[in-house]
C-alpha cells in the first residue's frame, strides 16, 4: 500500500486530493497546524472523515517534519499548506512570505537529509508569473510576480528546482492557475459572488459589492486539477507542469452569468474601489498542452460548466 502525506489537508485541494488518494487505496496522513481546532467540514462533506490519519505538524520546525517522515515513511508528500490568499498577503506580507517559503525549505531539507526516496509535490501558483509580456504562459515564461503571495511561491518554486538539480531528488512543482469548487473558502472571488447572489435572491443582502471586475482570469474545476497533482507524482522523472484551462474570462462576465442564472437585476452589482488590490494582474491564461500530453491529463470543462456546478452545489 502506498503512503501519502498531505500538508494543508483541511483546505480545498487537500480534501479533494485526500479523497482521490483514498479511492486509489493509499494510506493518507493529513497534517494540520493544530488538532484542537481542525476544521473537518470538508472531510465530512466528501465522506472521508474516518479514512484520514490526522497528525499535528509545525512546518516551521524541521525536526517535527523529520519525526513524521520517520514515523510513516511516505512515498509521496503533497505540500499544499500555505497562506493562500493574494489579498491577505498584502495585509500580512511578512507572515505570508515567511511561512510559504520556510515550510518548503524545511520539507526539502528533511527529505534530503533523512528520506531521499520520498517524492515531493509543491503547490506552486500562476501568481508567480504576474505581469508577463506574452501569453499563454508556459513553464519557461519569465516571472514577474506582483504580490507578496506570488513572490513567496516563486521563491519556493526555485528552491524546488535547485534541490532537484543539485541533489537528484524527486521534487516537482505543479503550477496551478485558479481553481474553484464548493469547498473553496468564502473569501475567494467566485465562491463569494455565488454566496452573495444567493443572499440577494433570498433578500438577506441588498446588493453585491465587488472589487475590480475589469480583469481576466483562467480558472478551472478543483477536483479535476488535483488529479493532475497525483499524475505528476507517478512519472518516472520529476518535472514542473502548468495546470490550467488554457483560456481567460472577464470577472465581469462571471458575475453577470451568475446574476442571469439567478434572475437578479444587474444594477445591484456595485464596484467598490476600496476593494481594489494595490496591484492587479490584468489578464492571465496558461498553456496546458504539456500536462495534457505528458500526464495524459484530460480537462474538458468550460467556464460556464464549472459555474453551473458551483451554483447548483451551493444552492443544494
Ligand atoms: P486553502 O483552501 O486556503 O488551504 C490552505 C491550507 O493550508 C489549509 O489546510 C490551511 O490550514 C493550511 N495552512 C495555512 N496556513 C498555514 C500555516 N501557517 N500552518 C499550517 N497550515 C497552514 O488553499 P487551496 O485552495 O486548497 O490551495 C492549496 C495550495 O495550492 C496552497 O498552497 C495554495 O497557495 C496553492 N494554490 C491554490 C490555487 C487555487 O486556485 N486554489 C492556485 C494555485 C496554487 P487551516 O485549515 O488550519 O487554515
Amino acid at each position: 500500500m502506498k503512503i501519502a502525506l498531505i500538508t494543508g489537508v483541511t483546505g480545498q485541494d487537500g480534501s479533494y486530493l485526500a479523497k482521490l488518494l483514498i479511492e486509489k487505496n493509499y494510506k493518507v496522513i493529513g497534517t494540520v497546524r493544530s488538532s484542537r481546532c481542525t476544521n473537518r467540514t470538508n472531510f465530512k462533506y466528501l465522506g472521508i472523515d474516518n479514512h484520514i490519519i490526522i497528525e499535528e505538524l509545525d512546518l516551521l520546525d524541521m525536526a517535527n517534519i523529520v519525526r513524521l517522515i520517520q514515523k510513516y515513511k511516505p512515498h509521496e508528500i503533497y505540500n499544499l499548506a500555505a497562506q493562500s490568499s493574494v489579498g491577505l498577503s498584502f495585509e500580512q506580507p511578512i507572515g505570508t512570505f515567511s511561512f510559504n517559503t520556510m515550510s518548503v525549505n524545511n520539507l526539502l531539507e528533511a527529505i534530503r537529509l533523512f528520506s531521499s526516496n520520498t517524492k515531493l509535490y509543491q503547490a506552486s501558483s500562476s501568481e508567480m508569473y504576474g505581469r508577463v509580456d506574452s501569453m499563454p504562459i508556459t513553464i519557461e515564461t519569465p516571472m514577474h510576480p506582483i504580490s507578496p503571495y506570488g513572490i513567496s511561491k516563486m521563491a519556493s518554486y526555485f528552491m524546488i528546482k535547485t534541490y532537484r538539480e543539485s541533489y537528484d531528488l524527486y521534487v516537482s512543482n505543479g503550477v496551478l492557475f485558479n481553481h474553484e469548487s464548493y469547498l473553496r473558502s468564502n473569501n475567494f472571488f467566485i465562491k463569494k459572488i455565488i454566496r452573495d447572489s444567493i443572499a440577494i435572491k433570498n433578500k438577506k443582502l441588498q446588493y453585491l459589492k465587488v472589487g475590480n471586475l475589469n480583469v481576466k482570469r483562467d480558472f478551472g474545476y478543483a477536483p479535476s486539477y488535483v488529479k493532475a497533482m497525483w499524475k505528476m507524482m507517478q512519472l518516472d522523472k520529476p518535472d514542473d507542469f502548468i495546470i490550467c484551462s488554457g483560456k481567460s474570462i472577464l470577472l465581469k462576465d462571471i458575475v453577470e452569468y451568475i446574476f442571469d442564472k439567478m434572475n437578479l437585476d444587474k444594477s445591484l452589482i456595485r464596484e467598490d474601489e476600496s476593494l481594489f488590490r494595490p496591484n492587479e494582474i490584468e489578464d492571465i491564461y496558461g498553456d496546458n498542452s504539456k500536462a495534457k500530453k505528458v500526464l495524459d491529463w484530460d480537462y474538458g470543462y468550460s467556464f460556464f460548466d464549472v459555474l453551473d456546478m458551483l451554483i447548483d452545489e451551493e444552492i443544494n
